[in-house]
Formats: structure tokens, C-alpha cells, sequence
């Protein structure tokens, strides 16, 4: 069964370890701006953790969901320094990023432990966004989709069947460098993307397939008409809302 693509585009924001409160202001600037002028797009942001609840606050009513960048297996424990799934949902978030590439290298975690992390974030009625992509060497060498393939077979746990979640393609040549793949590449990753969940979970579900890596008001038009993208996760150009809205406005 082919699997359906879902109406509207999802437009999210990664704001990684930057933001203090003060910059909960280019937030709300965001919310009221959708406010005044609503879009179709379903719209988030992922503060750093010490902002959640603040944000959760301030944009209460609003049409911007908050979620969380990541997020412990276990819901509670001996584990120092982590935050579980569970006091990130008690805090406001009703998302989370899983396997985002710099958790898998710079943490050097493993599908089968974003999987279980995956499950945590299920347990606690976290949505989440559980993120793949190559490295350059990889899509020089012809391997960027069986890498893909390989991430989704390994991160995505059973117990996702019929429940809300996202992937986003994120390459990780493409984060923060100002380049991106061409539309074509984007639109191969994509439909392998989307044969790979229909191979997973027996296809059906319209999950959302994001893109991710150097989306700037400039490119985000182009990237989202691109066949197969759902919608797009923003890094940088997440933090001010100069250039997050123009993002979301061309997701329409
Ligand atoms: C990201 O952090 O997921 C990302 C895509 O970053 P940037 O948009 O800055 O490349």
C-alpha cells in the first residue's frame, strides 16, 4: 500500500544549546505573528531544555508547539545530567528530536539506542522527530540511501505503528554550512524514505518526511516544493524570527 502524504507542510525549529530567556521574545514574536496572520503549517519549536516550561508559558493559546531536543530512555533513575521523556512532557513539550546527527556523533549514539529512546518519548506522549542522514563521504560514495535505510531499520521501534511521528533528512554535510543537496538528491532521499516506512510499518500512515540542513529564507521555497518534503527542520535560522517566519510563510 503506498503511503499518503500529509496535507499540510511542518515547519520546525531547532534552536541546539543556544537561548536565554531573553530570547523568548523572538518566540512570542513568532506567535504573534502567526496570531495576526495565520498559516495552514503546522509550526514548532525546540528550545533548549531550560526554556521549555518559560516557552510553554508564553506561548500558551498560541499556534506554536514546543517540544524537546532530546530525551533519556528510561523515564526516571540514576542517570545525572539526563532529562527523561517524561519531566520534558511534565515541563511542556509535546515533541521531541531523537537521532538528531549531532546526538549520534557527538554522543555517539546508536540506533538501537535511539529506538529505545523512541519508546521512552512513547510512554510519555511525546511525539517525536526522529532524525537520519548521511555524511559526505557517504553521498560521494553513492551510499546516502542504503545509510538512510539502514538508520530508519534501526531507530524505528515496532511500537510506532500508528502513532504520530516525523522523520527528517537531515544530511549531515548539509547542517549549518550553508550548503544542500540538489532538489533531485532531496527528492530521491525522500521517496526512499517513504518506501523504507512502507516496507517498516506496511505503509497507510501519512508520516511526515522533514528536510533539514542550511533551510534559509532564500532556498526554503524551492526545498519545500520539492516533491516528497513535508515540511522542514530549521536550525539557525530558527533563533530569530526575521528568518524563522519567512520560512513559515513560504510553507504557506
Ligand atoms: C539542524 O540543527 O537540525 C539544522 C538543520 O541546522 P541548520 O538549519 O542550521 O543547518
Amino acid at each position: 500500500m503506498a503511503l499518503t502524504s500529509p496535507p499540510t507542510k511542518f515547519v520546525a525549529g531547532n534552536w541546539k544549546m543556544n537561548g536565554l530567556a531573553s530570547a523568548l521574545r523572538e518566540a512570542t514574536a513568532v506567535s504573534e505573528a502567526l496570531k495576526a496572520t495565520p498559516v495552514q503549517s503546522r509550526v514548532a519549536l525546540f528550545p533548549p531544555a531550560p526554556l521549555i516550561w518559560r516557552m510553554a508559558q508564553a506561548l500558551a493559546d498560541g499556534p506554536v508547539e514546543i517540544g524537546a531536543q532530546d530525551s533519556h530512555r528510561e523515564d526516571c533513575g540514576a542517570y545525572t545530567g539526563d532529562v527523561s521523556a517524561e519531566m520534558l512532557h511534565d515541563a511542556g513539550a509535546r515533541l521531541v528530536i531523537l537521532g538528531h546527527s549531532e546526538r549520534r556523533t557527538l554522543h555517539r549514539e546508536s540506533d538501537q539506542l535511539i529506538a529505545g529512546k523512541v519508546l521512552g518519548a512513547l510512554r510519555a506522549g511525546l511525539e517525536p522527530i526522529i532524525c537520519v542522514g548521511e555524511q559526505r563521504e557517504q553521498r560521494r560514495m553513492g551510499h546516502a540511501n542504503r545509510v538512510v535505510r539502514d538508520q530508519l531499520e534501526g531507530s524505528l521501534p515496532d511500537a510506532l505503528t500508528g502513532q504520530p511521528f516525523s522523520i527528517a533528512y537531515e544530511p549531515i554535510w548539509a547542517i549549518g554550512s550553508g550548503e544542500t543537496p540538489s532538489v533531485a538528491d532531496i527528492e530521491d532521499t525522500h521517496a526512499t524514505i517513504q518506501e523504507a516506512l512502507s516496507a517498516i510499518f506496511g505503509g497507510g500512515a501519512a508520516t511526515p518526511i522533514l528536510y533539514g540542513g542550511s533551510v534559509k529564507p532564500e532556498n526554503a521555497a524551492e526545498i519545500l516544493q520539492i516533491a516528497g518534503v513535508d515540511g522542514v527542520l530549521v536550525g539557525g535560522a530558527s533563533l530569530a524570527a526575521d528568518t524563522f517566519l519567512p520560512i513559515i510563510r513560504a510553507a504557506g
